[in-house]
């Protein structure tokens, strides 16, 4: 990804969804000179902490704007994070049952609509490949389908302008991921990952998202700055 001022005043769309990973892209792409319009999902989340986190670290960070549209998955349901079933504790073999149906693609569909109005060319999303829970559409071969998907279905793509989906977590670990945030000064202690955050963002220290999030600081060398229910 182009680096500094060559990016200077580009307005871009990014998806902030209030975890780790995405407060990270934003502060990333700000770091790049982007001019960042922050985009939540409320989709009827189970952990809606998280939409709170998303609106203060947009404008902790220094975005340009923030949007919350609101899509409630529970109509379509068949998630832990969206219907009546526990988040998994324990690990789980293959996709777990927190995946979202289509998620990703619902959410990028709503960033490319916003993008295309604000004459935006550049999207921005935390999927990662390394440290994930084996969502199809964290893959960089969705990321790419969504691409060529972006340009065909616009008008902006037909009349030859390009939509880029940025995803500069894709290849890391979370302990990467932490690295990059700290050095571009994200507050991690304002970021929400757990899936059954309680009122105040207090997460559970038990869920897989917590557990891949504890281990990451834990092998980047950071004190966890995580808000833990007692
Ligand atoms: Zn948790």
């Amino acid at each position: 990804m182009s680096q500094g001022t060559d990016n200077k005043g580009r307005d871009a769309v990014v998806l902030l969804s209030g975890g780790l990973d995405s407060a990270t892209v934003l502060a990333l792409a700000l770091a790049r000179g982007f001019r960042c319009h922050t985009l939540a999902i409320d989709y009827g989340q189970r952990h809606r902490a998280e939409l709170d986190a998303s609106e203060a670290l947009s404008k902790q960070l220094g975005a340009a704007s923030h949007r919350v549209i609101a899509i409630d998955l529970r109509a379509i349901g068949g998630s832990a994070l969206t219907d009546d079933i526990a988040v998994p504790e324990g690990g789980t073999e293959g996709i777990p049952i927190t995946y979202v149906p289509a998620r990703n693609t619902v959410m990028l569909s709503l960033a490319l609509g916003l993008a295309e109005t604000l004459n935006a060319m550049d999207l921005f999303i935390g999927v990662n490949a390394v440290d994930y829970s084996g969502y199809p559409d964290c893959r960089p071969e969705f990321i790419a389908s969504f691409q060529t998907l972006a340009n065909l279905a616009t008008k902006a793509g037909v009349e030859g302008r390009r939509f880029t989906i940025h995803t500069p977590l894709i290849d890391l670990t979370k302990a990467q991921i932490i690295a990059a945030g700290i050095e571009v000064g994200v507050d991690y202690s304002l970021t929400v990952s757990c899936y059954q955050a309680n009122g105040r963002g207090e997460a559970c220290g038990r869920c897989d998202s917590c557990r891949i999030r504890q281990s990451g600081f834990e092998t980047a060398g950071i004190t966890d700055p995580t808000r833990y229910c007692q």
